[in-house]
């Protein structure tokens, strides 16, 4: 056997390949995967993530998005009497009022989308949602009169409402300001900049089904979240998305409504007509960069119904997943631009 002698470059090469093998290793250490979920908003809500960071534990991550979570209903909940928003609601006045850049952004958004969609997504119905008993107040006795509708209307409308240098305005002293349609939206983009702050960029974040997406699993997968079907007696899945990055919100009539007289009132009201939505669009789901906007965009759709949601969704070039309701059963649209997101059966 005759030696060789190890000349030094070699050896500087063997030490490379070692500690690229010691980095591909470190690097193919699975990330940790965290999942907790909570109440917020009157509902409940998820977030799963993953992480390769060993600083980041459950506990804490959970405590900061707590945080976030309370900050935002503190700023937009129509339940709490002490919120920025209950207090501009409560000040019979039309002096503006200065708001947080929290607040001035989610009103901000939900005008501009009141505008695009003509007033149907219109967060100055309120008064009109409390009318029917879907609001803070309690179910109403009977369905309101014409007159209760008329009076009301006098201060409805989004029109009503303006921003200027960072002070709320309202024109007439008894507006009231509801964000429901879109506040859960808000929440979730807020703890998915958390999520984003914190350097954790895989993350499933859900509050009562608006959801956001980043990154999808480690093993290279998308996330796979499911769509109602659109039934208030069980939860089944209507359809399946996979989705790397971005929102998707859904709008439905099918949990949230009363019945009286045979007929079916539904927490969604149209602001053209003052009334309760009834057609055959029973459930809207919109994707989007933001879940503020795919929240806001779901609910319009749903009032606009079927026919006028398909024009509006193709004018805006929105994706978006439909379900009607026919006398064979549900049937689905979906928008070319929500096409790439539907799991295919095999
Ligand atoms: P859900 O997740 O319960 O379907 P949505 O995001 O669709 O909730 O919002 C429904 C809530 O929005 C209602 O409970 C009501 O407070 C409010 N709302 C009802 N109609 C409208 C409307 N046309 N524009 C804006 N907000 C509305
Ligand atoms: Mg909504």
């Amino acid at each position: 056997m005759r030696l060789t002698a190890i000349n030094p470059m070699a050896v500087t090469k063997y030490w490379l390949v070692l500690l690229g093998l010691a980095f591909l290793v470190s690097c193919s250490d699975a990330p940790q995967s965290i999942q907790f979920s909570g109440n917020t908003m009157g509902t409940t809500y998820s977030v799963t993530l993953f992480t390769k960071d060993p600083r980041h534990t459950e506990r804490e991550i959970r405590k900061k998005v707590d945080v976030v979570l309370a900050q935002v209903n503190a700023q937009m909940s129509t339940y709490d009497p002490e919120s920025e928003l209950s207090r501009f609601n409560q000040h019979r006045s039309r002096q503006p009022v200065v708001i947080s850049r929290a607040l001035e952004r989610v009103v901000s958004r939900a005008l501009e989308i009141g505008q695009q969609t003509d007033g149907q997504l219109d967060i100055t119905v309120g008064p009109l949602v409390n009318l029917w008993g879907f609001g803070p107040m309690a179910k109403p006795e009977q369905v309101p009169s014409a007159e209760q509708l008329d009076q009301v209307s006098e201060y409805v409308g989004y029109k009503k409402l303006s921003i200027e240098n960072h002070q709320l305005i309202k024109q007439h002293p008894q507006l009231y300001v509801d964000l429901s349609t879109i506040a859960k939206g808000y929440g979730v983009d807020r703890v998915a900049f958390l999520l984003d702050d914190l350097d954790i960029n895989q993350y499933l974040i859900e509050i009562g089904g608006e959801i956001r997406t980043r990154g999808g699993k480690p093993d290279g997968q998308p996330w796979r979240v499911a769509v109602e079907k659109p039934v208030s007696t069980e939860r089944t899945v209507q359809q399946i998305v996979s989705m790397n990055e971005g929102a998707l919100a859904t709008s439905g009539d099918y949990r949230n409504f009363y019945q009286e007289n045979g007929r079916r009132y539904s927490h969604i009201i149209n602001p053209l007509t003052g009334e309760p939505i009834q057609h055959n669009l029973v459930s809207a789901s919109v994707y989007a960069d933001d879940a503020m906007s795919a929240d806001a965009y779901a609910t319009a759709l749903l009032v606009m119904g079927t026919e006028q949601a398909k024009v509006f969704v193709q004018q805006q070039n929105l994706a978006a997943f439909l379900v009607l309701k026919t006398d064979d059963g549900f049937q689905q649209w979906v928008s070319p631009a929500f096409e790439p997101l539907l799991e295919k059966r095999e």
